[in-house]
């Protein structure tokens, strides 16, 4: 079946500072590297690493056609990644020595997807196939009611996290996906637990604690992959893009869950985002 990914795609630009800047001041960088991020593309490319066919549904620049251009390399479908008279969204990110951080996001195209770009997508959509969003384009409630309306399976990561946002797609979805911190503050803000939310399952993952799954049995508890973490960016998207596509090929949650952690705690090992999500092979090969 197909997966299709209504998600944000970023240009990153990292520049390498001596200090984080002050305000009014001018700082030279030391380096400069560019690369694909955004949680949308960064689930897609998990997905696709993770060996389903992943249809990403999205907008960029004139300026990012190199972006969609890498998203195909990875093995996404680009058909519905529309080109818009605007910018591709970007983050402009100043690191120090100290790993330090300062980023400036700019939506761009990411919040102006046409809604045609949607409705056509998803026509070509068969009952069975899965639909997930995230919180960083203009579509996604549209996105989730409609995919739902047509039939299909509906995923949401809840990130970046807002509360009314995230309460508005409830009840579309079969899948809820958050970190820690993004299930206590829509405990906080419903007062309810996971369990409650009327969603079939939920999963909460816990960085290296690992991952809860709720659903209709109740909460079991999966353990992180023991690494030593160099860079957790990432983790998240890949540990989702991996879930979905076991899911996807007719695994069950905990066989999915399972090849998750164990792409997520591989991502961890790694510096970058998009670029370096572990494929399938590497991840099923990868035993501690
Ligand atoms: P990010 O925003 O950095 O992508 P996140 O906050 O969305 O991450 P996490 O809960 O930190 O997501 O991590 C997702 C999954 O990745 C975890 O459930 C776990 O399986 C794996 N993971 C993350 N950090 C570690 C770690 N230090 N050791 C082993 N596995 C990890």
């Amino acid at each position: 079946m197909t997966i299709w990914n209504l998600g944000s795609i970023n240009a990153d630009f990292v520049y390498t500072v001596p200090h984080i800047p002050a305000p009014g001041e001018t700082l030279a960088a030391t380096d400069r590297k560019v690369f694909l991020g955004g949680k949308g593309a960064n689930m897609s490319v998990a997905g696709a690493r993770a060996a389903a066919q992943v249809k990403h549904i999205g907008a960029i620049g004139h300026d990012g056609l190199w972006t969609k251009q890498r998203l195909l390399e990875y093995g996404v479908d680009t058909q519905h990644i529309t080109t818009l008279d605007t910018e591709t969204a970007h983050a402009i990110i100043a690191v120090d020595a100290d790993s330090e951080n300062m980023i400036i996001l700019h939506p761009g195209a990411n919040t102006k997807i046409p809604q045609a770009i949607l409705q056509n997508a998803l026509s070509e959509a068969q009952t069975g196939d899965w639909f997930i969003t995230q919180n960083e384009t203009n579509l996604q409630r549209t996105g989730t009611q409609l995919a739902k309306k047509m039939g299909l399976k509906v995923a949401y990561a809840a990130a970046p996290f807002d509360a009314e946002r995230v309460q508005a797609v409830l009840e579309y979805l079969d899948f809820l996906i958050l970190n820690a911190v993004e299930a206590e503050q829509l405990k906080q803000a419903t007062g309810q637990d996971p369990a409650d939310l009327g969603v079939k399952d939920v999963i909460v993952t816990l960085g290296a604690g690992g991952a809860d799954w709720y659903s209709r049995n109740g909460k079991q508890h999966f353990e992180a992959i023991d690494v030593d973490p160099v860079d957790t960016t990432g983790a998240g998207d890949t540990f989702t893009g991996y879930v979905l596509a076991g899911l996807d090929r007719q695994l069950t949650m905990e066989q999915s869950i399972a090849l998750a952690l164990k792409a997520g705690a591989l991502m961890v090992t790694r510096y970058g985002t998009a670029d370096v999500i572990p494929d399938l092979s590497e991840v099923q090969a990868f035993n501690r």
